[in-house]
C-alpha cells in the first residue's frame, strides 16, 4: 500500500474521509484540523495531513509547506482561548504516538508549568555531548 493511501484502520484516516465523526475546526485540500477527544486542556487540538502517514519524516517535501502553514494557522486561531500554548508531535510509542497519523497537538495553557518537567535535569556530560555530535551531525542517509 503507498504510504498516502487512506487506511482502513486509522482513525485520523476515518474522519478525513468522513466515516468517523469530528469536532472539524479547520480544512483545506491537504490538511485537516479538529478537536481532541481527550483533550489535555479546553481546545486542545489536532493538526494533520490528509494524506497518511505515520511521521514527520514520511511526510513528502511538497507537504511540509502546506502542513506548516495549516499548523500556523490553527496557532492564531488558539490564540483566542489562550495567549500560552504547546506545539508537540510524538513520534513512536515511547514517545506517547497512540494514533499513527502524523498530527500536531496544539494544547492552550491556561495555567503556568512546564508539562515537559522532569524531577532532575542532569547538565549535559561533555563526553557524551561530543559522541552525539557525531552521531546527529551527518545528513541522514550517509
Ligand atoms: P498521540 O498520543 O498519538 O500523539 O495523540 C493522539 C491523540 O488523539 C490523543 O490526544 C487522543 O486523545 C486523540 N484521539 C484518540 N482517538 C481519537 C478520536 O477518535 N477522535 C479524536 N478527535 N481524537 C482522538
Ligand atoms: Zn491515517
Amino acid at each position: 500500500m503507498a504510504p498516502d493511501e487512506p487506511r482502513s484502520d486509522c482513525i485520523f484516516c476515518g474522519i478525513v474521509e468522513h466515516r468517523l465523526p469530528a469536532h472539524v475546526v479547520y480544512e483545506d485540500e491537504r490538511c485537516l484540523a479538529f478537536l481532541d477527544l481527550f483533550p489535555l486542556t479546553r481546545g486542545h487540538l489536532l493538526v494533520i495531513p490528509k494524506h497518511h502517514v505515520d511521521r514527520l519524516k514520511e511526510l513528502e517535501p511538497g507537504l511540509y509547506g502546506p502542513f506548516l502553514a495549516a499548523v500556523s494557522e490553527l496557532c492564531r486561531r488558539v490564540e483566542r482561548l489562550a495567549p500560552d500554548y504547546n506545539v508537540a508531535m510524538n513520534q513512536g510509542a515511547r514517545a506517547g504516538q497512540i494514533v499513527f497519523h502524523l498530527h500536531v497537538h496544539l494544547i492552550p495553557r491556561y495555567d503556568h508549568g512546564n508539562p515537559f518537567a522532569v524531577a532532575h535535569r542532569a547538565r549535559l556530560d561533555d563526553g557524551d555531548a561530543r559522541e552525539l555530535v557525531k552521531i546527529l551531525s551527518p545528513p541522514a542517509g550517509r
